[in-house]
């Protein structure tokens, strides 16, 4: 149960898709591997639903545990809020995203490059600072940074989050709203917060070729979102019947497994050699 997946530790076995239980405590083992920098980065790709042209990437967190193996970024980033670590694990994050994302401009790729914030991340006074010195070090520019947050997050304090967010987004950096559709807040924040992008949750895209009322639910997502000038994104696109149909129906940007999973830096690189320049 959800209760006692949060007493303890659940650890990923990537091999099997699957989850074993274990407790144990991570959060000394979370502070180490902060200080060593052992924190890895993934990418997903984004891509244009009209031209199919890559236009960005999420930068997702990925850690090798030295005995467990590789353990899932959710239970990571939640022992990293208990450790007390999480603003320092975010920042790295963010940096490590936009070190890569001017790399990839470099070679020539204009895209742009996403990260995930978690809860306590919005009440870090650092956030914007960080962002302005990290984007000033790797000469890259704001808009090419978006930040993922979700509706809970941005509801836990709704007078800070648009604080910050107001801040973020005068800079130029992009808010996106994440797992969009999964929340159960009234809508009336999206004209209150500056919002750039609504990410449909993955739920109502993986069987939508099969599930009429996702279908419809997205279709109104899709509506809504392009009502308020907003980029729609669908994730979770894991077949061609669910890229084409997403495609069909006006969405503007798409991620999923039929696209690509997400790969390590080495193998984005390589990846983006293979696909046309922007
Ligand atoms: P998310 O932000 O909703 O990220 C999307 C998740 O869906 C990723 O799982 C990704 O690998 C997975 N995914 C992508 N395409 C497909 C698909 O076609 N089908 C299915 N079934 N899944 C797909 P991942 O990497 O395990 O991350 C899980 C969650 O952990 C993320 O969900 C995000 O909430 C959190 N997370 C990951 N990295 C970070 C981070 O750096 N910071 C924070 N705060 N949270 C992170
Ligand atoms: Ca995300
Ligand atoms: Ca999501
Ligand atoms: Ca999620």
């Amino acid at each position: 149960t959800a209760k006692r997946e949060r007493a303890g530790y659940v650890f990923y076995d990537s091999s099997q898709n699957t989850y074993s239980k274990a407790r144990l405590s991570l959060n000394h083992d979370i502070i180490e591997a902060l200080e060593h920098d052992q924190f890895d980065i993934y990418f997903q790709p984004k891509i244009d639903a009209v031209t199919q042209n890559l236009c960005g990437a999420e930068g997702l967190l990925r850690w090798k545990h030295k005995d467990y193996g590789f353990i899932s970024p959710e239970k990571v980033i939640e022992s990293a809020e208990r450790a007390g670590v999480i603003h320092k694990l975010t920042l790295s994050m963010i940096e490590k995203a936009i070190s890569a994302c001017s790399q990839w401009h470099k070679s020539g790729h204009k895209i742009s490059v996403a990260v995930n914030l978690s809860v306590r991340d919005l009440s870090n006074k650092d956030l914007t600072t960080k962002v302005k010195e990290f984007m000033d070090k790797y000469a890259l520019e704001y808009h090419f940074l978006t930040l993922e947050i979700t509706e809970s997050i941005m509801m836990e304090n709704l007078a800070i989050s648009l604080e910050v967010l107001q801040k973020l987004n005068k800079l130029g950096v992009h808010i996106s709203i994440d797992d969009f559709g999964t929340g159960f807040s009234s809508l009336a924040y999206l004209k209150k917060l500056p919002v750039n992008e609504l990410k449909i949750d993955k739920s109502f895209i993986i069987e939508i070729n099969q599930d009429a009322n996702d279908k419809k639910i997205v279709s109104a997502i899709i509506n809504l979102g392009h009502n308020l000038g907003l980029n729609v994104v669908a994730e979770g696109i894991e077949t061609q019947k669910s890229m084409d149909m997403i495609k069909a129906m006006g969405c503007d940007q798409m991620q999923g497994y039929f696209i690509s999973k997400p790969i390590c830096k080495t193998s984005f690189q390589k990846y983006l050699e293979n696909h046309e320049k922007n």
